[in-house]
């Protein structure tokens, strides 16, 4: 009998078995990969998420991967000018972009460096249920025999398409329609110090250094181009290149290393996270468009907050439904104004007046355009940091009074 079952191994899993581990807990950590191995995803990990693995004592594993800082500065291209800037976390050592195959696996071997018993190749087939209590799991290596192992607690970090959350009838909730379709690629040779990233009329993009000396190139369109895109990505690729000139020749002047990956989206929701005998963590209990670059980052910062609810559930020192409850609380609140700018720039419309009079405010404010990318990557809160009025309280004496002027020039945002 273990204290915890998790389905589930990667940015949402591992961590939440570490952490219940190194708290003496016996834990059986279980997922159909193997490790180390891929999955489809990006992996901007913000400077706020790599905070989190400082936290755990593990970024310098992280960093003696040798995949080299980001955000020390990020640019974010807005199309009339780009936005440099700095984020405030993580001391200053900056963000990272792993590969899925490093990350994954670093939290993999540190959950078990912590005591987790790890199984891999193993696939959750169903749940096992006392009345509507989940009691375990049942399951088969490979294709070896079903075998049962039961526990107080089913933790469901299984993604997307969680099985656990199907079988214990997760409610859901605030769904929102899949918007935009991604495809990726790792180019060598690319002339790149830092991430870069560009908004441009229904697209966006960007390229970012990762791991063993590779760029990431990724676009997003509306998901409903997914199959002519699917059809031919690199003629897709080039011609969004081609709205950025200077990356566009940077690339072209890399090679193209890998096949091109591609979603055709990913859907928005929220999940009720636990009841009897069972927990959600990561995307398995909330989900959002890629193109603000949260999900890594959310599910470690879920991973600590369910842990600590377990942990004060299973040790008695408290209830376990109410600290869960609490947990959920305290997730939405944390990603909710981050949930509704996601689904708002995953749309990939022109920005609205709104934010383009931000974008102008923000042109020469160093100290604003820090403030603003510490926002919208998920370091500080996003409050009313998307309102030119917020700019004008950073450094009142660069900021002009014409919203479609920038020192004199005029601004022309795409339509
Ligand atoms: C195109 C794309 C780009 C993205 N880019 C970024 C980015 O740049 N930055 C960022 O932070 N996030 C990004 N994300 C989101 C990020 O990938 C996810 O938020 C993150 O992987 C969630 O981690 P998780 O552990 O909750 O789930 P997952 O990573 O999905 O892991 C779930 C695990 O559960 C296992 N599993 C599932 N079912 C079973 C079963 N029945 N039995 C056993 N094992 C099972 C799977 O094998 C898998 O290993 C992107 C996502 C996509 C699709």
């Amino acid at each position: 009998m273990y204290d915890a079952i998790v389905v589930g191994a990667r940015c949402a899993g591992s961590p939440t078995s570490m952490l219940l581990a190194r708290r003496g807990y016996r834990v059986l950590l279980v997922d159909k990969a193997s490790f180390p191995s891929d999955t489809i995803s990006t992996h901007i990990l913000w400077p706020h998420g790599a905070a989190v693995l400082s936290r755990w004592g593990l970024s310098n594993a992280l960093e003696a991967t040798g995949v080299p800082p980001i955000c020390r500065p990020m640019s974010f291209d807005v199309g009339p000018f780009a936005l440099r800037g700095t984020i405030a976390a993580n001391e200053g050592r900056g963000g990272f972009c792993p590969r899925r195959t490093v990350l994954d696996n670093l939290l993999l071997q540190a959950a078990a460096a912590s005591g987790v018993e790890v199984r891999e190749a193993f696939t959750v087939d169903g749940l096992l249920f006392d009345g509507d209590t989940v009691v375990g799991i049942r399951g088969r290596h490979r294709a070896g025999p079903m075998v049962e192992d039961r526990a107080r607690l089913v933790i469901g970090a299984d993604g997307v398409h969680s099985l656990v959350a199907r079988q214990v009838r997760a409610p859901e909730y605030d769904r929102r329609p899949v918007a935009a379709c991604a495809f990726y690629s790792y180019f060598s040779d690319v002339a790149q110090d830092d991430i870069e990233l560009y908004v441009r009329e229904h697209c966006a993009f960007g390229a970012i250094p990762t791991s063993d000396g590779l760029h990431l190139v990724m676009v997003n369109w509306p998901t409903r181009e997914f199959s002519v895109v699917r059809a031919d990505i690199d003629g897709h690729v080039q011609r969004t290149l081609a709205m950025a000139p200077d990356l566009e020749a940077r690339v072209n002047g890399g090679r193209r290393e890998e096949k091109w990956y591609g979603t055709a989206g990913v859907p928005n929701y929220f999940r009720k996270p636990y009841g009897k005998g069972w927990a959600l963590v990561g995307d398995a209990g909330y989900c959002r468009d890629p193109i603000t670059a949260q999900g890594m980052s959310d599910a470690f910062i879920d991973a600590e907050q369910v842990a600590d609810a377990i942990d004060a559930g299973l040790s008695g020192r408290g209830d376990l439904e109410a600290a869960l409850a609490a947990a959920e609380a305290a997730r939405n609140e944390r990603v909710r104004p981050m949930y509704e700018l996601t689904n708002q720039l995953a749309a990939l419309e022109p920005p609205p007046t709104h934010m383009q009079e931000l974008f102008v405010a923000l042109h020469d404010n160093q100290a604003a355009t820090d403030a603003f990318l510490s926002g919208i990557t998920g370091a500080k809160p996003l409050g009313n940091l998307m309102s030119s009025n917020t700019v004008v309280s950073h450094q009142p004496s660069t900021i002009g009074s014409d919203s479609g002027t920038s020192n004199g020039a005029t601004v022309r945002f795409p339509r």
